[in-house]
């Protein structure tokens, strides 16, 4: 898909995004905001725009097979980002919101990352937030707002903000990486390998993130697989969802 159709995806994603967040936390349907999913100020459709979750950057070298077979958008996987300047703790961050922040904090990692040899990269904490931060959206991708809106959620943005070290409650078995020999070479029977960039498994608390040859863990304070109760007065614990909206630097 080109860049052309860009105002579409973005329509298609906003009202995606809506109707998830508008079913968690029905303030949303009496106006016409969405949370940004990293930042959680509240904005309309002007100060949002479409973000590759792996940068464009990062996937220019991969083989021209796998570019002409699978669309750019469908290897990196999108979602919204805020474009909005950020402010915080009073400072006004230069740059378009958390768009610009991911740019310029994370995805020079996350192309470093893809396009390297691991056996002669050092790995730096900045590489491992880079993906703990991919790993957040991907998420928020699989199974939207309800991954924002947990504790871990809060915990995940505020890891978005800090891109210099991990912050405390942070597992340390989410400061790893597992990484695997890398596939070079586009064929159809590894297709999956390239179209789809974010396989994940749940666990009890955590995710397991495999992206193309990296495995990395999240954590997860409820299982976003269970069902919800939207409506019920009493309903046992596991079911029961309490929106958390404080933002990541409040
Ligand atoms: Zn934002």
């Amino acid at each position: 898909m080109s860049e052309i159709d860009i105002p579409s995806i973005k329509q298609r994603l906003w009202h995606r995004m809506r109707g998830d967040l508008t079913s968690l936390v029905p303030y949303f349907s009496d106006n016409d905001l969405l949370l940004c999913p990293t930042c959680f100020r509240r904005l309309g459709f002007e100060d949002f725009s479409v973000e590759h979750i792996i940068p464009k950057q990062a996937l220019a070298c991969d083989p021209p097979e796998a570019r002409l077979a699978i669309p750019q958008n469908e290897r990196s996987g999108l979602t919204l980002l805020c474009r909005r300047p950020l402010i915080i703790k009073n400072r006004k961050i230069p740059g378009n919101g958390c768009n610009s922040w991911k740019g310029k904090y994370y995805d020079p990692s996350i192309r470093e990352f893809i396009q390297s040899d691991l056996n002669e990269t050092i790995i730096s904490t900045r590489h491992q937030i880079s993906l703990f931060s991919v790993g957040y959206l991907a998420l928020f991708r699989e199974f939207g707002y309800q991954i924002s809106l947990l504790t871990s959620g809060l915990l995940m943005r505020s890891q978005y903000f800090n891109p210099n070290s991990f912050v405390k409650n942070i597992p340390v078995t989410s400061q790893i990486i597992l990484a695997g020999e890398k596939i070079s070479n586009y064929s159809e029977n590894e297709r999956n390998y390239w179209s789809d960039p974010f396989k994940i498994t749940v666990n009890e608390n955590s995710a397991q993130i495999v992206m193309r040859n990296a495995c990395f863990s999240m954590p997860l304070s409820r299982d976003p697989r269970k069902p919800l109760a939207r409506s019920l007065l009493y309903v046992p614990p596991k079911y029961t969802f309490r929106p958390d909206l404080r933002t990541a630097f409040d």
